[in-house]
Formats: structure tokens, C-alpha cells, sequence
């Protein structure tokens, strides 16, 4: 391709709606436009990566057994209403673009895909026989995130590949997963991506089975915790991890101290001189149903603690039929306004106790379930002689026990939120490490949750009718696009890997009015490309300076100039990378490259 034929327009100043790197360069270089929040026009260097990152998905996906297919962005609200999801991914915080069509049916664009293709399994899927299958599509997926961002990396409408499988029992599950945990493995590595792959969290559907593939650099929305020696990693959502041993209780007395302004769990332990080991912390909670009661949720922990939102969302998703639900919808630390529509009188903030009397809550507030739901981490349970709130501003009481002056909550939990230093279950000398990734895929073992709520079954061998297992398998590919360049640039621009880079090769003309070098360029472009080798010529009326800094910019993994050296015969190499550049006799350019480009894609 001629760049004079192109729409090539490049910025040489950082655009202000960037903050990342691989944002404001892939701005820069012209390979996409905003057109609204999150929504995104893919440009003719962007769409070329994006193919080649889709062909290498398709390769990998297709060395499993997997089908591919398309299906539809338009989704039947009845589908959802089926699995239950509808009013999750609608309503409140969820992402899932929803309308009403001219026949007054409620219609969503697709955020992912399980429904439908439950429903094809439902309809088509009757015999042991027909398994295991595996089914998957590249497209265009819709999320209204609440906070699209970075570009590509959290758009509103991107691409994904996602794929879905059937089977007989976990066992043939098992199998697939362990196939797309190494085709996934294989995608990544061929895309020339540093990754890790972790533990995930599998949300309320539980189950063990789920890992994401993270792009490993400091932009990354994700925290992955892992050990040096190679045995542990996992999305700090989902991480365990030993927690520091408590400092025994100087406290051997139940007393009642004044203990004025201590409202955090640091302003206390310096006031009293004790560890934050030695304290109960209690954090309330605002936990809203879709039944549309809230629980007022009391969690007890120990102080020098946090909590993992993510596991406690998952115990109580647990607990939804006993507010008359079936999911949790949203879940908050709720500030003084929303206090206020339950609270009697004002609530002790930072002075809670364990047993902060249900009396708090107004009998009159009907959408609020009149007694707190009272759980303990099991880090606080093993405390002895604690420190901890007294339900009255200013003060605490030390020397407090479980059984004594307070009662342990029934529901013992674990959503302590494991952190960078603490050590490993499988080997406590290894302490936790902490690094940023960009989750670039993920897969699940789903189960039958699905399955089961859309009445997807088949007929095993002894002719009985089976909910179906599941898996699904995700990979954001326009995400992935813009993570290699997160992993890969320099001051001057892009060094796009040269498996999925635009194009392999660029022939730049420094001075168009000059005959000779617009000869050898043209001689050189068309050989390198008849060698199969994709090349842009740079044919523009531009000065040399601004050729070589786009050049640059956009990140082509090889350049070739036809300047000063001609007269020797010679073109000058440059090797966008490690920058290394020679004089190259013009008969040995074609083969040198196409000999490097192999090497690069090899490895
Ligand atoms: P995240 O936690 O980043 O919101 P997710 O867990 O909701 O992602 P999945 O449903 O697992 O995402 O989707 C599979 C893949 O699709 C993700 O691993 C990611 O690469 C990509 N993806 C998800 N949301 C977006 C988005 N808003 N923009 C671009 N890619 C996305
Ligand atoms: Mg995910």
C-alpha cells in the first residue's frame, strides 16, 4: 500500500482524551477515532492488526475441534428472562444496552451469548452422541460500562471472540478447559504478549474452574497476586493467602474506655498502643436484592483486614432466597444519605460494635430487612481479649470475648482480602507478590446453571434426560490489539510484535524528487511484497524527518531507506525494535527480511 493513497494522518501532540500510553499512540498514529464514549472507528491499520489477531484466534480455536458461527447482537428479553439475567443486566448497575421494538418487545444488544446459544443446545442438542460440542463466534459485543475508558481496553462496543461447549458430565468439561487453557496459552504467545495466566473468580455460580489470561503492565484495571516460585498466581478477587498471626491481647479485662476521635482502625491502635491484630473492625453494608428488600449487612473482621468485595458479594449471592430473591443486584458501603432511610436514630460511625442492636433499623422501612445480617470473618473469630467498637461515639471496649459480651454471628465467612506480603497457603515461606495485568481472556467451567434454567438437556446412554455441562471462553481481541502496545513502545511510538503488526515492512523514499531513489524504492516495493512480504511504501511529498518519525510512530517492524548508501548499491535497514540499522546490499533485502520475519513469527 502508498501512503499517498492512504488515509494516513498522524498527530505529532498527545491527545488530551488519553491517559494510557497505548491509548494516545494508537490515537496518534491514526489507527482509530472516538466517536462517542467507549464506540470506537477501527481505521485501515487498526482493522489489518485486528484481522491478523482474529486469524491467529481462528487457528487455535479451530486446532481444538472448535465450529465457528455467527450468532445474533439482538437478543429476545425472554431469553434472559429464561436464565434470570434479564433484570441483572438491565437494571441498576448492569451493562446490557436494552429497547423496545415497534411490536412493544423488550430486545437487548448482546453483552456475551449464553442464552442463545443454550437455547440452539435446547433445540438441537437430544443425544450423548452429539457430544462433546463446541461452538464459537468473532464479533462485536455491547456493555454500557459504567466507566469506559483507555481506549480500546474498555469500550462500550468491541470485539470478542467467545465460545461456548456442551457436555455429557465434568469430565468431558474438564477436557475442553484443559484445551482452551493451552489454546489460549498458544493465542497469546503467537500474538508476542508477556502473560500469566491466574485464578479467577467464578462468581455466585461457584464452581473451581476459571482462569484469566492477563496481559502483565502497570495500566492493568486487574491486581494479580502470585508467588515467585511459579505455584501461585490468582486475580487478588479471587486470591488466598495466610494472614499475619495475630499479636496476643494485652486487654485481659472487659473494659469500657473513652477513646475520643478513634473512628479508623489506625487513629485507635495508636491511641490504645495495640496492634490492629487485636481489633474487631465492623463494616456495614448495603446488600440490595432483586426481590427488592436491602439487607443491612455487619461484617465483623479483624482489624489490620480488609474486605474482599468480590467474596462477600459471592456469600451473598448465596443468601438471596432468604430476601425473597434470586440474585444480588448491587452492593454498597452506604454514606449518610442512604443510612437514612432505615436508621432510627444516627448510627456510632466508626464506633460500631458487633452487636449494634437491630432497634437501629426503623420499623417502617419496608424495603429494608428489619434485622442486620450479622457475619464474621474467621479472622476475627479466633480473637481473644479484643478491642472493639461500643455502639457510642468516643468510645470502645478492650477485653472483649465471643460467647461473653458478644455473640459470634452463626455465619462464619471468609472474605478477608488477601494482600501483596502475606504468605502463600501452598508454601507460607513464599510471600504473595503483587503486579497490575489487563485481563485479556477468560475461561469458565459454567456447569448447568444455564443448562438448567433453560431446560437444556439430552439423553445419556442409559437413556436418561441430563441438564447439559458447560464451559465458556472468552478473548476481547480489540483489547487485545491495544495491550501489545501497552507491552510494547518507545519514546518515539509503537513497536507492534511482528505477528500482528499492520504490515512487516516499509519502504521510505527520503527524497521523492530525487529519480534514483524513487526507482529503487518502487523495485523494492514490489519485490518485497511478490515475496509475500506486506509492505508500505512511503511515496508521500513529505521531508525525510517527517517520514522517518511516522515511520516510527506507527511501528512497522521493518524500514528501509533508499538514501545516501545507493551509490554504493546499498539501502539502510532498520529494525523498528532493538533499532539496530544497516547498509544493506539491495539484493540481499528481500531474502534478509522474509528470513527475519519467519524468525519472528517461529518463536
Ligand atoms: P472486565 O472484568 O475487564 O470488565 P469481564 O470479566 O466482564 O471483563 P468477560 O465477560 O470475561 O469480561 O469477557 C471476555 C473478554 O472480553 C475479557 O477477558 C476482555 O478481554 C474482553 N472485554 C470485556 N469487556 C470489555 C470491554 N468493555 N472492552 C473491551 N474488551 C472487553
Ligand atoms: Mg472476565
Amino acid at each position: 500500500m502508498r501512503l499517498s493513497q492512504m488515509l494516513f494522518v498522524t498527530l505529532r501532540e498527545d491527545p488530551a482524551e488519553a491517559e494510557i500510553p497505548s491509548h494516545k499512540l494508537l490515537l496518534r498514529a491514526g489507527y482509530f477515532r472516538r466517536i462517542a464514549s467507549g464506540v470506537y472507528a477501527y481505521l485501515p491499520l487498526l482493522w489489518r492488526v485486528l484481522g491478523k489477531v482474529s486469524k491467529i484466534v481462528r487457528e487455535e480455536m479451530d486446532a481444538t475441534g472448535a465450529q465457528e458461527c455467527l450468532l445474533p447482537q439482538l437478543q429476545p428479553a425472554e431469553l434472559w428472562q429464561e436464565s434470570g439475567r434479564w433484570e441483572t443486566y438491565t437494571k441498576a448497575e448492569g451493562i446490557m444496552f436494552s429497547l423496545v421494538d415497534r411490536r412493544e418487545q423488550s430486545m437487548g444488544l448482546g453483552p456475551t451469548h449464553e442464552e442463545v446459544i443454550t437455547a440452539i443446545a435446547r433445540d438441537m442438542i437430544r443425544s450423548y452422541r452429539q457430544l462433546p460440542l463446541h461452538l464459537y463466534q468473532l464479533q462485536t459485543k455491547f456493555r454500557d460500562e459504567i466507566r469506559p475508558r483507555f481506549g480500546l481496553m474498555r469500550g462500550r462496543e468491541f470485539i470478542m471472540k467467545d465460545g461456548y461447549s456442551f457436555h455429557p458430565d465434568r469430565e468431558s468439561l474438564k477436557k475442553t478447559y484443559q484445551d482452551m487453557y493451552t489454546a489460549y496459552s498458544n493465542m497469546l504467545r503467537r500474538c508476542g504478549l508477556t502473560f500469566r495466566a491466574v485464578e479467577a473468580d467464578s462468581g455466585a455460580i461457584g464452581g473451581s474452574g476459571s482462569h484469566e489470561f492477563m496481559v502483565l503492565a502497570e495500566a492493568g484495571e486487574d491486581e494479580v497476586l502470585y508467588t515467585d516460585d511459579g505455584q501461585y498466581a490468582a486475580n487478588v478477587e479471587k486470591a488466598v493467602s495466610l494472614a499475619a498471626d495475630a499479636v496476643d491481647s494485652p486487654f485481659a479485662a472487659f473494659t469500657k474506655l473513652e477513646t475520643p476521635n478513634t473512628p479508623t482502625i489506625e487513629s485507635l491502635a495508636e491511641f490504645l498502643k495495640c496492634s490492629p491484630t487485636q481489633i474487631v473492625k465492623n463494616v456495614l453494608y448495603h446488600a440490595g436484592y432483586d426481590s427488592g428488600v436491602t439487607a443491612l449487612v455487619l461484617v465483623n473482621i479483624r482489624g489490620d483486614q480488609e474486605v474482599n468485595e468480590v467474596k462477600l458479594q459471592n456469600e451473598l449471592s448465596k443468601l438471596a432466597a432468604e430476601y425473597g430473591g434470586n440474585t444480588l443486584l448491587t452492593l454498597e458501603v452506604p454514606d449518610e444519605t442512604a443510612q437514612k432511610q432505615w436508621a432510627a436514630k444516627a448510627l456510632p460511625l466508626g464506633y460500631l460494635s458487633p452487636g449494634l442492636s437491630d432497634e437501629y433499623i426503623q420499623p417502617q422501612a419496608k424495603a429494608f430487612a428489619p434485622k442486620f445480617l450479622r457475619l464474621v470473618d474467621q479472622t476475627a473469630v479466633e480473637l481473644k481479649n479484643f478491642v472493639t467498637g461500643s455502639d457510642r461515639s468516643g468510645y470502645h471496649v478492650v477485653g472483649a470475648n465471643w460467647g461473653e459480651q458478644f455473640e459470634l454471628p452463626q455465619q462464619v465467612v471468609n472474605v478477608r482480602k488477601a494482600q501483596a506480603g502475606d504468605r502463600a497457603v501452598h508454601d507460607p515461606s513464599q510471600t504473595l507478590q503483587t503486579a497490575r495485568g489487563i485481563e485479556i481472556g477468560h475461561i469458565f467451567q459454567l456447569g448447568t446453571k444455564y443448562s438448567q434454567a433453560l431446560g437444556a438437556t439430552y439423553t445419556s446412554e442409559a437413556g436418561e434426560e441430563i441438564p447439559l455441562v458447560m464451559g465458556c471462553y472468552g478473548v476481547g481481541v480489540s483489547r487485545l490489539a491495544q495491550a501489545a502496545v501497552e507491552q510494547s513502545y518507545d519514546k518515539d511510538g509503537i513497536i507492534w510484535p511482528v505477528a500482528i503488526a499492520p504490515y512487516q515492512a516499509i519502504v521510505v523514499i527520503p527524497n521523492i524528487a530525487d529519480e534514483q531513489q524513487v526507482e529503487a524504492a518502487e523495485k523494492l516495493y514490489s519485490d518485497l511484497n511478490a515475496a509475500g512480504i506486506e509492505t508500505l511504501l512511503d511515496d508521500r511529498n513529505e521531508r525525510a524527518g517527517v517520514k522517518f518519525k511516522d515511520a516510527d510512530l506507527i511501528g512497522i517492524p521493518f524500514r528501509v531507506v533508499t538514501g545516501r548508501s545507493l551509490k554504493d548499491g546499498k539501502v539502510e535497514v532498520v529494525q523498528r525494535a532493538s533499532r539496530a540499522s544497516s547498509d544493506m546490499l539491495i539484493a540481499e533485502v528481500v531474502t534478509t527480511l522474509r528470513q527475519w520475519i519467519d524468525d519472528a513469527l517461529d518463536s
